[in-house]
């Protein structure tokens, strides 16, 4: 069946029909999915295997049947692991039907068939009966549905229900409980994430501040989770205010309750400051003896000796809905709320307890302010790069006059503001901030695309000055932004004949990188812990040729280390003072490869041309060593594409060559195909 599915591309604007095969859904939640990262996270594994050994052997010493349940089986990797370990029968839930029928192929491949059924169904639809699905009730209980905050996979709720109705009293559960930690930091840096701060306009007639409105000051925010590799954020970017606490954790052996509920613990800060963000993490302890323990805690708190990279699970930043100075030794209260999905926190001065009982309520976080909604928590850092708008500020200060009439095309964007501050007479959007600085005669806002602009919006005035940063909340991959030259050319009859254009171009950067880790998310597992699940390989491998066109994928890498083994080089270049060419952009050659090193994959990035003497890159920002490790700018995702030796996890050998490449930019479709050779 094909449907068609009605969307805006992303970098030409266009209203397009696709026609959608029903398999895309299915390919893209494969090919994109965690399942090889898993795989690929031995400690986790080892840990369950370890768990799950001597969850069977308990039962076994009591005399009973190990009967297993095993709730979102994925692979069928936790059932094997029971099967072999001695449990007498294994129910494998799983709900996603690809993924429900790979596991019947690898459960076959590894000899279980007799040992594990697999039930293609949401947990709480299976059935318990003569006639059921499950013969009798299961007194072991294995799961893996967590994510990196524990709880938002919907594990309470499952939990709840399998002991309700399909597992025993006094089952054994592996994990049998996870734990959250906290700890309160300021950090300046992950604020930033949060809110906007003052910017400080250098303007003619003195220094103008550009305020964020009370409302926006006093936003809690959305409750979405900010999960990150914490592990990348150097030490330098944050203060500890507090030890680290046990917040609250759950016995999986015992019935679990879902309803929204809170947690409270008392902190002593060790450090006067500014309470900004709570850092949160969890462990799993895989048997109740907490022997077998499975740790998310960062660089600064674990050991550093079973270090474990992994993707599925990493850390929380948490944002406190106000800052809080706190006083070392004078003692706070921090609560965790919590909904069946996701965790809040506030913090709280000591005072009596029970007059701070009263003030807990439960419900989640609701954006008031509008921006929270808009920007996203990197865009708020980008905003509040002061370094960036500094580039903006200088290169319209170049340009702009008393007379310019200026357009700004670009999401949620200051530039009108500061286009304003530095002498220009209207521009576009974003309410709020126009009336917390006072701005609403002064910046016009026209609510109309591109190409349904007239000159009555803009009083019959030809616009002297187009401005964008450029960025479009519709954008996942760098050159989607190229949108703007779309806009700029669908303006065209309203510019005047010298306009300047800003950016006057932008041009796409790539590089040939070794990844420390993240080429585990698309390679190959083969035998996990003996098993051998190369059918779940081959299935991803399948998703990930669908099309028969292999995509790059946005990663945001500053969290992901990686090498550089060649010098970036410029590929594309798009030259906003002209309108798009009906003609394709395409080129292509060669790059050396200057050091030595696995090439998993090129990394693709735009910068963008202010003028001629100022740009900015939303990608490298340098390459800090002879060792070639790399800084990304941190509040933009870059495009990698990986190279099919990673995906076929063909040995590559490591001496330095040359990569070839074909990239095109069909001026069409908005499309960037590539393709590489090793
Ligand atoms: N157990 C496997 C896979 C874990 S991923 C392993 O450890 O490698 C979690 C899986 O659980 C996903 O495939 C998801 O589709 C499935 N799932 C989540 N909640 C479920 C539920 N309540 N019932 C059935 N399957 C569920």
């Amino acid at each position: 069946m094909k449907t068609f599915c009605g969307r805006a591309n992303p970098t030409t604007g266009a209203m397009e029909w696709l026609e959608e095969d029903e398999n895309y859904d299915y390919h893209q939640e494969i090919a994109r999915s965690r399942y090889a990262d898993m795989l690929h996270d031995k400690d986790r594994n080892v840990k369950y295997y370890q768990g799950i050994r001597a969850a069977v052997s308990r039962v076994k010493e009591r005399g009973e049947k190990a009967i297993v349940l095993d709730i979102g089986t994925g692979t069928g990797l936790l059932s094997m692991m029971a099967a072999s370990a001695g449990a007498d029968f294994c129910y494998a839930i799983e709900v996603f039907k690809p993924m429900a029928n790979a596991a019947v192929k690898i459960v076959e491949k590894n000899g279980f068939r007799d040992k594990i059924k697999v039930i293609n169904k949401h947990s709480t639809e299976v059935t318990v009966g003569p006639d059921g699905d499950m013969q009798c009730r299961a007194n072991i209980l294995v799961t893996e549905l967590f994510d990196t905050e524990l709880i938002g996979e919907g594990a309470l709720p499952t939990y709840e229900h399998a002991h309700k109705y399909l597992v025993q009293e006094g089952c054994e559960a592996v994990p049998h409980r996870a734990t959250v930690y906290v700890q309160l930091v300021e950090s300046e840096r992950m604020w930033s994430w949060n809110k906007l701060f003052p910017v400080h306009v250098e303007a003619e007639d003195g220094e103008k501040i550009i305020v964020s409105p009370s409302e926006m000051e006093n936003c809690p925010g959305v409750s979405s989770v900010c999960d990150i590799q914490l592990n990348q954020m150097p030490s330098s970017d944050f203060t500890i205010l507090s030890d680290v606490v046990t917040m609250f954790s759950v016995d999986f052996s015992k019935p679990v309750r879902s309803a929204s509920t809170y947690y409270r613990v008392q902190l002593e800060p060790v450090k006067s400051g500014k309470a900004q963000i709570v850092l949160s993490w969890w462990d799993i302890d895989m048997d109740p003896s907490g022997m077998i323990n499975c740790t998310m805690a960062p660089y600064w708190v674990k050991s550093s000796s079973a270090f474990q990279w992994r993707d599925h699970w990493m850390q929380c930043v948490y944002f406190l809905p106000n800052e809080e100075p706190v006083l070392q030794g004078e003692k706070v209260y921090l609560t965790a709320c919590r909904d069946e999905y996701s965790v809040w926190y506030k913090l709280q001065k000591a005072r009596g307890e029970e007059e701070n009982k009263v003030d807990v309520r439960v419900e989640s976080p609701v954006c008031r302010c509008q921006a929270h909604l808009l920007w996203n928590r990197p865009r708020f850092g980008e905003l509040n790069d002061q370094n960036r708008t500094l580039q903006y500020m200088k290169s319209l200060m170049k340009v702009l006059k008393t007379d310019s009439v200026c357009l700004c095309i670009s999401d949620g964007s200051l530039l009108p503001m500061l286009a304003h501050y530095l002498g220009a007479k209207q521009v576009q959007y974003f309410f709020l901030f126009f009336k917390a600085n006072h701005l609403e005669d002064k910046i016009k806002i026209i609510e109309a695309r591109p190409e349904s602009l007239t000159s009555s919006h803009l009083e019959d005035k030809k616009i002297s000055v187009l401005v964008g940063e450029p960025f479009f909340t519709t954008s996942l991959l760098p050159w989607h932004n190229v949108y703007f030259w779309y806009a700029r050319t669908a303006v065209t009859s309203h510019l005047t004949s010298n306009v300047t254009v800003l950016p006057q171009s932008a041009s796409l950067h790539m590089m040939i990188v070794e990844f420390q880790d993240l080429w585990r998310i698309r390679s190959p597992c083969g035998i996990c812990e003996g098993f051998d699940v190369r059918t779940m390989d081959d299935m991803i491998k399948n998703s990930l040729n669908f099309r028969e066109s292999k995509e790059a994928e946005p990663h945001p890498l500053w969290e992901y280390p990686c090498r550089s083994l060649s010098d970036p080089q410029e590929v594309l270049t798009f030259d906003f003072r002209k309108t798009v060419p009906q003609h394709c952009l395409s080129t292509e050659g060669s790059v050396n490869l200057l050091r030595k090193g696995k090439s998993h994959g090129a990394v693709l990035w735009m910068e963008y041309h202010l003028d001629a003497d100022i740009s900015v890159s939303t990608g490298l920002m340098q390459i800090s060593n002879e060792k070639g490790n790399c800084e990304w700018n941190p509040h933009c995702k870059q495009a990698v594409y990986f190279f099919s030796s990673v995906i076929e996890s063909e040995s590559l050998s490591d001496l330095p060559s040359a990569v070839t490449y074909a990239i095109n930019f069909n001026t069409k479709t908005g499309e960037i195909a590539m393709d590489f050779k090793l």
